[in-house]
């Protein structure tokens, strides 16, 4: 196994130490580089926040510091979340440590791959289309996705709000369990965060206890893998029908527009998140010269990366009046129809499942020229962030290429029942 020295799994080194015993006392946590760090530099992966020192930290972090856990570092990640394989990071890539040769998923794969490397027991990664559990996947590491609103975003850097979460990756179900107990919860901070599922204890739901489980296999979602990943996916079912649980197919039609949906959505809340790395404000300076408009092009320019400026510029036109109704207003009605199919489904079975990634890792390089196939490998976690539900990914035996993820998908604050789904798989 790798260490951090080829994996570049950290952008910054850097301990911070817990204010009171708790929970995860004598833990090391990693934390991906758009959560906020008060005192520690926090660049979201790009050279436009280089030199950012956040003055207060993200809610979460505050939570991690207050169970007893020691950060011991920032995480790499894909230039503001926006990617699958942690390559649009202006630190350079990081490489999986389960072959190196390969990319370790993303955005956050500097932090499963510090977990999977073991260079921190656990880690926070954020979730916007897959970025926490795609990256579990690719280096056989467990990753959650919370319900919207279960989880503070208070401190985390947005890229696409409406989407996002913060979620924990650990070694086992029972650990990410564990993590989630310690992040979830309201925050007056965060106005979008709920009272359900408060109370819930995650860590005791990892019992393995999968008798009389109903599963839903969606078609839609595993006809598309490759040949090895859906023998892996079909062993891990049989592995739980032995278990007690059963399956049957569901069909969820709604998910052929979700990729589609899912970009038009994201890189339109991207093109306005963004808006304020202007190079005044945060961001590097355009060096101004009595021209605003070039200098705030100037620091845009020299500060962000080639995907980024790629979706900002499409998130700008799909947003832009005249074409407000036929990309955006299109891309909601198809969320709304990618929710009504997941409620439909939930009334006959209790989790969805299905590969998390349609491919194993792929190798460094290889998607990098060609966005439209690294958006399309997103195709079975993006419907999850347009319904706003959790969803887990449990490490499910390997190809010859690496590891398979099985995604199981819950309910909204069904986090309970996927976690005691995963946990029978270990
Ligand atoms: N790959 C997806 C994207 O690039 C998901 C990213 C994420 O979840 N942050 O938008």
């Amino acid at each position: 196994m790798s260490t951090d020295d080829d994996l570049n799994a950290f952008i910054t080194r850097e301990e911070i130490q817990a204010t009171d015993d708790g929970p995860l006392s004598g833990l090391t946590v990693a934390v991906k580089d758009n959560i906020s760090t008060e005192g520690v530099r926090t660049t979201c992966g790009s050279n436009m926040l280089a030199d950012y020192v956040p003055p207060y930290d993200a809610t979460v972090v505050t939570r991690l510091k207050e169970a007893g856990a020691t950060i011991v570092g920032k995480a790499n990640m894909d230039e503001f979340g926006m990617g699958t394989t942690t390559e649009t990071s202006a630190f350079g890539p990081t490489r999986n440590p389960v072959d190196t040769d390969r990319v370790p998923g993303g955005s956050s794969g500097g932090s499963a791959a510090a977990v999977a490397a073991g260079e921190a027991d656990l880690a926070l990664g954020t979730d916007t289309g897959g970025s926490v559990r795609c990256p579990a996947a690719f280096c056989g590491v467990v990753g959650i996705k919370p319900t919207y609103g279960l989880v503070s975003r208070y401190g985390l850097v947005a890229y696409a709000n409406s989407l996002e979460q913060i979620g924990p990756i650990a070694p086992s179900v029972e650990e990410a369990a564990e993590l989630l107990d310690v992040i979830a919860g309201p925050d007056p901070n965060d106005g979008t965060t709920r009272e359900e599922g408060a109370d819930s204890d995650y860590a005791n739901a990892a019992d393995g206890d999968v008798e009389g489980l109903s599963i839903g296999v969606p078609t839609e979602l595993v006809e598309g893998a490759d040949e090895g990943v859906k023998a892996a996916f079909d062993a891990a079912l049989d592995e739980l029908e032995a278990q007690g649980a059963e399956y049957h197919e569901v069909s969820l039609p709604s998910v052929e527009t979700a990729v589609q949906a899912y970009y038009v959505i994201a890189m339109g809340e991207a093109s306005s998140n963004l808006a304020r790395f202007d190079g005044v404000r945060y961001g590097v300076s355009g060096g101004y010269e009595g021209n605003w408009n070039e200098s705030f092009a100037n620091a845009r320019e020299e500060g962000f990366g080639e995907e980024v400026k790629r979706r900002v510029l499409l998130g700008t036109y799909a947003l832009s009046a005249g074409y407000h109704d036929k990309y955006y207003k299109k891309a909601q009605d198809a969320r709304a129809w990618v929710k009504q199919d997941f409620d439909e489904a939930f009334e006959s079975v209790d989790v969805i499942a299905s590969p998390t990634m349609p491919t194993p890792p792929f190798k460094l390089g290889e998607s990098l020229d060609d966005p439209l196939q690294m958006y399309l490998a997103d195709a079975n976690t993006v419907p999850v962030n347009l319904a706003n539900l959790p969803a887990i990914s449990v490490p499910a035996g390997e190809t010859d290429e690496g590891p398979v993820g099985l995604q199981l998908v819950g309910p909204a604050f069904g986090e309970e029942t996927i976690v005691r789904a995963a946990s029978a798989l270990e």
